[in-house]
């Protein structure tokens, strides 16, 4: 194996993955993928019991990387959201089909089954070079390049891409500092089998203690993310399996039928978190090295899907003008995601504040203010056309300046 590339990755997670195989669509780029785990085992991945929300131009891209997804996507073909307490009615309701096409709508997959099929391309991509198992050490960039040590082998790119996670290493290293807060909440996620279907329904319920989602899967199954304050999280995780039914089941009632846990009860802590920054000298960040946002609108991954398509983009028309890769070609790749991201950690963070706040303390409205933007916001919504299909568009990911990969 060499020890010289044109482009080093650490971090194997999914975004760090998608990266590796979109630059590899780029002739000639040698690629180096690093992760503490081992990203080729049969295990990769099999302990994230997370599902994701894939927007449509997310799975163009996807797709267009020759995954084979099929048999593990489910249509969301109806959106159901309500405001408040157990027991209130909905209010507000979307429906993507039947005219919406089945490309239009986003669609839910285990993130169990996307490691798989990301596995098998990598298996197949000559271009990608996976070190490891084995954690970065040292690194050091200069103008010329950058040198890392993983595990025992020394490595040269000519571009270090962060893909490391939400704690980054890498991105602390080069003295890149972060802006955000913690949500005191933590989301739990699980996998539910039901006797009923669900006929493609995505039920968001806001809870005074967070957001619960109940979201389709393939088969008479449905995920489960389940956000409230960490107590509250982890004495949901601590309860018999009998008990968390019977407490899910007062929360959703019961269109669902009988419903029994299809995969363990696992929990993830929730923080907005934006770096100050998403380049530095011959470095890029990526994904949750760049930046964490709230689950309610189910974004993070296609946010750094939208990462992988901008940047292979940039480094192309590097490539074709003839300038070096890890120089100021980077800047842009920046300013297009910067705008991205700031839209959409702005809107979660907003709907989190907006819908988290209680509504009533000590038996009067807490804020009518707040009362009166969530009344507004949801009404207006279900009675405007326009916005909802703003809504629809923003769903399937087919809003603003398209990187090549997800355009339709
Ligand atoms: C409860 C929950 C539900 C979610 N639902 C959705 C959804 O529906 N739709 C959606 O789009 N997004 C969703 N997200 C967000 C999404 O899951 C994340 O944004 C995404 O998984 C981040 O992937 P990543 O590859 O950037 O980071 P990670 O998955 O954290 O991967 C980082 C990788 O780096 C490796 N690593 C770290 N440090 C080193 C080192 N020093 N050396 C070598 N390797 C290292 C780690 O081993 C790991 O493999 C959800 C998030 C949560 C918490």
């Amino acid at each position: 194996m060499k020890n010289k590339y044109d482009i080093l990755i650490v971090g194997g997670g999914l975004v760090g993955q998608v990266t590796a195989l979109a630059c590899a669509k780029l002739d000639g780029l040698t690629i180096a993928l690093a992760d503490g785990r081992d990203v080729l085992s049969d295990k990769n991945g099999g302990t994230d019991g997370r599902a994701s929300a894939l927007s449509a131009s997310s799975l163009r891209f996807l797709n267009r990387l020759e995954l084979i997804l099929s048999d593990h996507l489910q249509p969301m073909r109806d959106m159901l959201i309500t405001d408040g307490g157990i027991g209130e009615d909905p209010v507000w309701r979307l429906h993507f089909g039947p005219d919406a096409s089945d490309s239009d709508v986003a669609k839910m997959i285990e993130n169990r089954h996307l490691y798989v099929a990301l596995r098998d391309a990598l298996k197949a991509a000559d271009q990608i070079d996976i070190i490891g198992p084995g954690h970065v050490s040292d690194i050091t960039h200069t103008t010329s390049g950058v040198f890392a040590r993983i595990g025992t082998k020394d490595i040269t790119a000519q571009l270090l891409i962060a893909a490391d996670g939400s704690k980054s290493g890498i991105r602390n290293r080069a003295g890149i500092t972060t802006d955000g807060r913690e949500y005191g909440q933590r989301a739990l996620v699980t996998s539910i089998a039901h006797s009923l279907p669900h006929d493609g329904l995505a039920l968001q319920r806001f809870l005074p203690g967070g957001p619960l989602a109940v979201l389709p899967l393939t088969g008479q199954r449905s995920q489960l993310v389940w956000s409230d304050k960490s107590a509250a999280i982890e004495a949901a995780l601590a309860i018999s399996e009998a008990d968390f039914m019977a407490e899910l089941t007062l929360r959703i009632g019961d269109h669902l039928g009988d419903l029994s846990l299809d995969a363990p009860r696992q929990s993830y802590p929730l923080h907005l978190q934006l770096a100050q920054d998403y380049i530095a000298t011959r470095l890029v960040l990526v994904g949750d090295a760049a930046h964490v946002i709230h689950p309610l609108a189910g974004q993070g991954l296609n946010l750094g899907l939208r990462d992988a398509a901008t940047l292979h983009d940039v480094l192309k028309k590097a490539l074709l003008t003839g300038r070096d890769i890890g120089g100021a070609v980077l800047r842009e790749y920046a300013a297009w995601r910067r705008s991205d991201v700031t839209a959409l950690a702005t809107a979660t963070d907003g709907l989190s504040y907006i819908f988290g706040a209680p509504k009533t303390v000590l038996g009067r409205p807490f804020s009518k203010a707040l009362g009166h933007v969530r009344r507004l916001g949801l009404s207006a919504v279900n009675d405007s056309a326009a916005v909802k299909g703003l809504i629809m568009r923003e769903a399937a990911g087919d809003i603003g300046e398209f990187p090549e990969f997800l355009k339709k």
